[in-house]
């Protein structure tokens, strides 16, 4: 007997988690016929069953302005056909599609067509140079890749000959001329496929997704998920994202990044509720047309791009969202991905009536661990609390600012306020099973019952944790530790500020010194005053032990793909060190980078 997908009221935050475990949770999937889990079948084939088939699960809209809605039974006749077609071409269980792919319908089709399939889907940043391309796929054994035929021309015949196991090339849009040698028609094979498909007999370890982590730090590491993580997707989706029934849903993160799969598609899609797709760029008018023109009631996005549509309201230039956009049907705005600045929280409250909640979660930990829970009132500058089913705990650490393990075993700092390495005990349905070829890499994350996330924060006595900075990026100065967040936040309180990321700089007498790469808003201009002025205003707001003793005008800051502040970049330009691995470098200069197709367009 299945019960209700969606619970329609949000119970308040100790309820919620007094009540709530994985096991009982299990309940609220429909689970495959015969046993087993599969995450398509819970995106797709219940809500058939369970006789809304009519719905809209999507409304994609093209980058010209049309809009394709495509119910939940249509998308099963597409992912059927693609599932048909990945058999009709003999890819065996447990291989890998890639796709390579903007936010278009036959991206939709191919995961759940994937997932469905038992299949192991992975997918690509579109602005991803040939290079980054290559690695990943040979890095994930690719044997099929889904893509257009631009992007397929720029950025995957140069370095074909050195995919030896890529045996198919699915092109989603043909045309009229003949396709290039070695690569076949999609809607060709798709039309040639049967629309039925009985989902393939998968269960909870059965590998799913491969997500490559952004390379902020580093190099990307290839993360694995299994089929069992659709209980975290879909119970954070509700929890997190205070996603219910009827509400229209928008994720603007890209599809080849893990926020994109996990809410972009997956969460939303198991609740039934209606998900917004633009495959537009990032562009201020744009997003909040959709905004409004959708009555988009759950709104998920990141700093970056909040900071980017900062940029553009009073305070910058000249959009004024609540007076010229209808925004009345927006209930909740979440973030993810890169500390939330109390800026930003406030620029919603102003700019659109509501305040943004933070959630925090990693590419390893699948879904949303740590979010301002929708009955709460926002702590600006807050991660949030621990969802329902998710233990945390700040760790004690040494000089590396990660876990001290003793003997296997580590210390839980308990004092409030305390810093330290953020933990998860392990045993959440979606933590990753793997680092693609990494064994010992994999096993060095865990101690003692916890996974340790690299992550420096503290908590505070009512059990709400802040974010530090990342255990690579901590500043030691004059003996001080200094988190780069709260130093960028201070300065972004400064109405000339849009954005900034701050590193430390070795020096003889102090350790460290700190330095901040700052981009103004657009109706300043950098110069000598207004340096000397940011350098004042940051000393009042930290002190003179944590503020920043430079400051370097830097119109565009480096960012990954998905839109985070390198800092490890900014720091080996610093110190003339070589940059490392860049394969995750954003080159556009877009928020989210939201534009590789337009890329190709160019
Ligand atoms: P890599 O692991 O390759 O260096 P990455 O850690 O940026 O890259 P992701 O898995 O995309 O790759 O990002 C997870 C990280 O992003 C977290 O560990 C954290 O540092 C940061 N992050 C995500 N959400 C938040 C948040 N709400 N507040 C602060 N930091 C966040
Ligand atoms: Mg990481």
């Amino acid at each position: 007997m299945m019960s209700p997908s969606v619970s329609p009221v949000m119970p308040d935050y100790d309820s919620a988690r007094a009540t709530f475990n994985w096991q009982q949770a299990r309940a609220r999937l429909a689970g495959l016929p015969g046993g087993g889990v599969n995450i398509g079948y819970e995106a797709i084939d219940r809500h058939l069953l369970e006789g809304i088939g009519e719905h809209v699960a999507l409304r994609c809209i093209s980058r010209e302005g049309t809009t394709t809605t495509l119910t939940f039974a249509q998308l099963a006749d597409l992912s059927s056909r693609f599932a048909n077609t990945l058999d009709a071409l003999d890819v065996a269980r447990g291989e890998s599609v890639f796709t390579l792919l903007g936010r278009c319908p036959e991206l939709y089709a191919t995961v759940l067509g994937t997932l469905r399939a038992g299949r192991v889907l992975c997918p690509l940043f579109t602005a991803f140079g040939p290079e980054p391309v290559r690695l990943r796929m040979d890095l994930g054994e690719a044997r099929v890749l889904v893509t257009t035929r631009a992007l397929y021309d720029k950025k995957v015949a140069p370095v074909r000959a050195r995919l030896p196991d890529l045996r198919q090339v699915l092109i989603t849009d043909p045309g009229d001329g003949p396709l290039p040698v070695g690569t076949s028609s999609l809607p060709e094979l798709m039309a040639a496929a049967p629309c039925d498909f009985t989902v393939a007999a998968t269960d909870t370890a059965d590998l799913a997704l491969l997500h490559f982590t952004s390379g902020t730090t580093g190099s990307p590491k290839g993360a694995m998920h299994n089929h069992g993580a659709v209980l975290a997707h879909q119970v954070t989706a509700a929890y997190a994202l205070d996603l219910r029934e009827g509400d229209v849903f928008w994720c603007t993160a890209d599809p080849g990044w893990v926020t994109g799969m996990s809410y972009g598609i997956i969460g939303p899609l198991t609740l039934g509720v209606t998900t917004v797709v633009d495959a537009g760029d990032f562009e201020p008018r744009r997003w909040f047309t959709v905004l409004a023109r959708e009555r988009v009631t759950v709104w998920y996005t990141a700093p970056t791009a909040l900071r980017m549509l900062m940029r553009s309201t009073p305070g910058g230039d000249a959009v004024t969202p609540r007076e010229e956009y209808d925004l009345s049907a927006l209930r909740f705005v979440a973030s993810v991905g890169e500390p939330l600045n109390p800026e930003a929280v406030r620029w919603g409250e102003e700019a659109l009536g509501l305040p943004v909640h933070d959630t925090w979660w990693q590419t390893e930990t699948g879904a949303i661990m740590i979010a301002g829970f929708a009955a709460d009132p926002v702590r600006p500058g807050s991660m949030g609390r621990p969802l329902p089913g998710v233990e945390a705990a700040v760790l004690e650490c040494g000089n590396d600012d990660r876990a001290t393990v003793t003997n296997g075993h580590v210390r839980i700092a308990e004092a409030p306020g305390a810093r330290g390495e953020l933990a998860l005990r392990v045993g959440w349905p979606s933590m990753f099973c793997g680092y693609l070829h990494d064994r010992r890499r994999y096993e060095a994350c865990f101690a003692d019952g916890w996974y340790l996330t690299g992550d420096l924060v503290t908590r505070d006595a009512d059990g709400w944790y802040w974010f530090v900075g990342r255990s690579d990026d901590v500043i030691k100065s004059a003996g001080h530790l200094i988190g780069p967040f709260e130093v960028e936040s201070a300065l972004m309180e400064h109405p000339a500020v849009a954005e900034a990321g701050v590193i430390g700089r070795p020096d003889a007498v102090a350790g460290a010194v700190v330095k901040a790469f700052v981009s103004l808003r657009a109706e300043y201009t950098a110069g000598e005053e207004l340096r000397r002025e940011l350098l004042a205003f940051a000393r009042k707001r930290l002190g003179s032990a944590v503020a920043p003793r430079e400051i370097e005008f830097e119109p565009d800051l480096p960012r990954t793909r998905s839109g985070k502040v390198m800092r490890r970049l900014l720091r080996a330009r610093e110190l003339g060190l070589p940059a490392g691995d860049l394969s995750s470098l954003q080159t556009s200069g877009n928020a989210s980078d939201r534009s590789g197709e337009s890329e190709d367009r160019r």
